[in-house]
């Protein structure tokens, strides 16, 4: 289906067409429509499917520009995603009088009340500082007419599940939502019943399903030549662009004064630094102005670097759907990317259960190891904790103490591992 067969304001095909958005992506076929028709929906699909435009294009189509109150809310659970619906709302609704912005931790409340007084259609937030700003400013979420629930899943894994269904429960008046997971388990089926109107269900994605543009290499190496074995991978694979993952800011850090004086245009993100600079070095990286990345997990989910054509795990990932993340930064829209997973001996346990649940053939990089029999210096992999809440109960959420997150994917104000 193509854009222009679609009921859209004059100003947002003008945009579609600048962008070079033609024809409906699978995900947007089989859920805008439905959102135009001001149907709730539940849709299982991922990042890399153009599911921020199957939003975006709605909410600019029904927003009512004269009317200068946040009509749209769109929760998610990064600051990096944040920003990236708005580039791509911005996008959209450049020929409109729309305005769409983002409020995330880490940056100064009264600033950010200041632009909303000043009159915002579209607010992309993050959970806990969502309701911060309910309980500390005027912010009130009443002409609300759409709420976008994005990476539900993630949100919930981040301990968010009590501040997810606050803000649920402050929407009382009629209005549409929206439920984007990659995977359903039973607190988000357990959402959408008690909050959802008849939604409509989409199904876009098999847990774990990798595109098949993306070949997924391994590479069996000492710790101690990890550098040695990059930099020849560098040399041989000649990436037009990479992310190089690691599990720690210590080990980013690390891993970028060793190699910052042997490759040309690398940088490093990780929670650790202030969000000017990280915004900052995504958009660079985006707009190709950088050809090396180094990253922690920050960087692994939803965010979309459609040039990268590696991403190379230098540390291994600690789960299957960790690795997921991470190499779905590549092999976008159909295009062709390469994972390359550095694995030590003792990751050998972890790649055996990586490879069973992704269903992935791997192919190896120089010496194939043994993987039929058990392993025996396997790390131990760390119980799921499933974002139980653990603080308070009595306590408004916002001043809930919020469990560990579960690993390293977060949105970095907190978590000294991103
Ligand atoms: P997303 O899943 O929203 O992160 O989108 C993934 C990529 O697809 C982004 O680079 C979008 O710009 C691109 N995209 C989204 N919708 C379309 C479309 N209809 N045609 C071409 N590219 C698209």
């Amino acid at each position: 289906m193509r854009f222009d067969e679609l009921d859209l304001k004059p100003q947002i095909r003008k945009a579609l067409a600048e962008i070079g958005y033609e024809t409906l992506t699978p995900v947007q076929e089989q859920t805008l429509p439905h959102i135009l028709a001001g149907r709730d929906l539940i849709a299982m699909a991922e990042t890399g499917s153009g599911k921020t435009a199957a939003c975006a294009v709605p909410l600019v189509q029904e927003v009512d520009p004269a009317r200068r109150t946040v009509q749209a809310l769109i929760l998610v659970p990064t600051r990096e995603l944040a920003l990236q619906y708005v580039t791509e709302i911005s996008q959209i609704a450049k020929h409109t009088d729309i305005e769409a912005f983002a409020i995330y931790g880490g940056f100064s409340m009264a600033i950010q009340m200041g632009k909303l007084d000043h009159g915002v259609h579209i607010l992309v937030a993050t959970p806990g500082r969502l309701i911060d700003m309910l309980y500390n400013t005027s912010l009130r979420l009443a002409d609300v007419r759409t709420f976008v629930l994005d990476e539900a899943d993630e949100m919930l894994d981040q301990g968010f599940e009590q501040d997810v269904e606050f803000v649920l429960s402050c929407m009382v008046h009629k209005h549409q939502t929206l439920l984007f997971s990659a995977t359903m388990p039973e607190e988000i089926k357990r959402l959408s019943q008690k909050y959802l109107t008849d939604p409509v269900q989409v199904e876009l994605i098999k847990e774990h399903a990798a595109p098949a543009s993306l070949e997924h290499c391994f590479q069996l190496v000492k710790p101690h030549q990890r550098l040695e074995a990059l930099l020849e991978l560098i040399k041989t694979e000649k990436p037009t662009q990479a992310i190089l993952f690691c599990n720690s800011r210590n080990g980013c850090d690390k891993l970028y004064d060793q190699l910052k004086k042997k490759v040309d245009s690398i940088e490093v993100i990780h929670g650790g630094q202030d969000q000017n600079k990280r915004t900052s070095l995504f958009r660079r990286f985006k707009k190709q102005q950088i050809t090396y990345m180094i990253a922690t997990d920050i960087a692994g989910r939803g965010l979309d670097f459609a040039h990268a054509s590696h991403v190379i795990n230098y540390d291994f990932p600690q789960n299957a759907e960790v690795y997921t993340h991470r190499t779905g930064r590549t092999a976008r829209m159909g295009r062709k990317g390469r994972a390359v997973t550095f694995c030590t001996p003792r990751d050998m346990a972890r790649l055996k259960s990586i490879l069973r649940q992704n269903k992935i053939t791997p192919i190896w990089l120089g010496q194939e190891p043994d993987l039929s029999g058990p392993p025996k210096t396997g790390r131990r992999t760390r119980p799921r904790r499933g974002g139980k809440q653990v603080g308070s109960n009595n306590a408004p959420p916002h001043k809930r103490r919020r469990p560990r997150r579960k690993n390293s994917r977060s949105s970095g104000d907190t978590n000294p591992k991103s």
